[in-house]
């Protein structure tokens, strides 16, 4: 059976990064950038007051003090956005943040270092040339690369292509997953329950919370009994999506039909089946679509193994679509307060931890039963430790790795 790490690398491998699209500047929050941002021009575009004050000449002032201060005649105003004016010997301008500096001007001094008397400027300190004033081209030259291909857009991203006149801007496409629920048992919300032997869907919501979370857009396909008519119907919704997800149905039961459906329905190819890991052992993955660009994910049913999969397996592989560098959750060392037995090492085992930062260390405890079912221990949990195949018992305070999926607490 393959190792978690080789499937994941047949996973990446087997991953193909969408095309681009032309979006709103103000719509693309989040998306990933698919073109270099370049200055239209120096910023700032002129040399500028920093402050509200008194444009001056650095000869007028120089050496000015208390006992003996600086008199200059004030011939004007201007302010940001205002006309040129000029300052010539003896004389200051008053000047507003974000003006241009007057011709002849070499230096600003604050509003709050100076005295007015009428039309005189009474300025008992030196300030050094160039004082306040912000030079064009400070912050960057027209024709620099301000934000490269590839970089997630946050607000400053989006300030900044403002700043430089982009209406629009080319984003990688939007990823559309599919989520396909199957199981005889399972009841959507809202559906009343009328046998004990049913179950009410976690999945297709998880699923649904972590796709929008990596950023891509969820689409539920909708509910599949395990019998072919149903399968086969409910598949075909898949068509539009980029990658599919099916939960349920994919272990080795006689009820498990969607490896087989998927590849008659959809053309699905399988790349592997099973991966030597705790939860999420009968996971089917497959390639479809012309040229394979397409993604399958067979997940299992157990709500846990859905959350874990996704987590491990499938997110790196949405991240690389959508064009992300980084595809993979931070992974940490921390201590493992509580210790971890268990009695067979065939598998490589991620288990539910909580993790806390204290002096600069990471402590992480067991959140409680680790059955692949137990979805409230998912509750408690920020973070995956691994348990690596062959090993059985994990001391106290001894470090293992861990996958985070929630960073909050960092910022507590
Ligand atoms: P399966 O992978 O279909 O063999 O299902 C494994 C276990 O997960 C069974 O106990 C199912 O009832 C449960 N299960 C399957 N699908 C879901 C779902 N969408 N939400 C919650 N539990 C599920
Ligand atoms: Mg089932």
């Amino acid at each position: 059976m393959l190792d978690y790490q080789e499937a994941l690398k047949l996973v990446l491998d087997n991953t193909k990064v969408l095309g681009n699209e032309k979006v709103f500047l103000a719509d693309s929050l989040f998306r990933i950038l698919a073109e270099d941002i370049l200055a239209d021009r120096d910023n700032p575009p002129f040399d500028n007051s920093g402050m509200d004050g008194f444009a001056v000449r650095y000869e007028d002032i120089k050496g000015a003090s208390k006992e003996n201060p600086a008199i200059l005649k004030i011939k004007g105003e201007i302010k940001a956005g205002g006309s040129q004016v000029e300052v010539t010997k003896g004389t200051a301008v008053s000047i507003y943040t974000g003006a241009v500096i007057p011709k002849g001007a070499d230096t600003v001094i604050q509003k709050e270092l100076v005295k007015v008397e009428e039309d005189r400027l009474i300025i008992s300190q030196e300030l050094p040339k160039g004082a306040n004033i912000r030079t064009k081209g400070d912050d960057y030259k027209k024709g620099q690369i301000l934000i490269e291909k590839g970089t997630l857009i946050r607000p400053p991203e989006i300030g900044i292509m403002a700043s430089v006149n982009k209406p629009t801007v080319y984003v990688k496409q939007k990823l559309k997953v599919g989520i396909l629920t199957t199981g005889d048992e399972i009841l959507d919300i809202g559906e009343p329950i009328t046998s004990p032997s049913q179950i009410r869907t976690s999945n297709t919501y998880s699923l649904y919370a972590q796709i929008k979370q990596a950023g891509a857009e969820p689409i539920i396909l909708g509910f599949a009994k395990d019998n072919p008519e149903d399968l086969t119907e409910k598949l075909s919704y898949a068509k539009t999506c980029d990658v599919l997800l099916t939960t349920g149905g994919v272990s080795v039961g006689e009820y498990d039909l969607v490896k087989d459906f998927v590849s008659k329905v959809l053309g699905v190819k399988t790349i592997f089946w099973k991966i030597a890991q705790k939860p999420g052992k009968p996971v089917v993955f497959g390639t479809w679509g012309t040229e394979n660009q397409k993604l399958f994910f067979g997940i299992p049913g157990n709500p846990v193994a859905s959350m874990v999969v996704f987590e491990t397996l499938v997110k790196p592989a949405i991240k690389k679509m959508m064009g992300f560098e980084k595809v993979h959750n931070p992974k940490i060392k921390a201590k493992l307060k509580t210790g971890y037995k268990r009695k067979k090492g065939d598998r490589l085992e991620f288990i539910r931890v909580k993790v806390e930062k204290t002096d600069n260390c990471f402590f992480a405890e067991v959140t409680g039963k680790q059955g692949s079912n137990i979805l409230t221990s998912m509750l408690k949990a920020n973070g995956l430790g691994i348990v690596p195949k062959g090993t059985t018992q994990i001391p106290k305070n001894a470090e293992i790795e861990v996958i985070l999926f929630d960073t909050y607490f960092l910022n507590e």
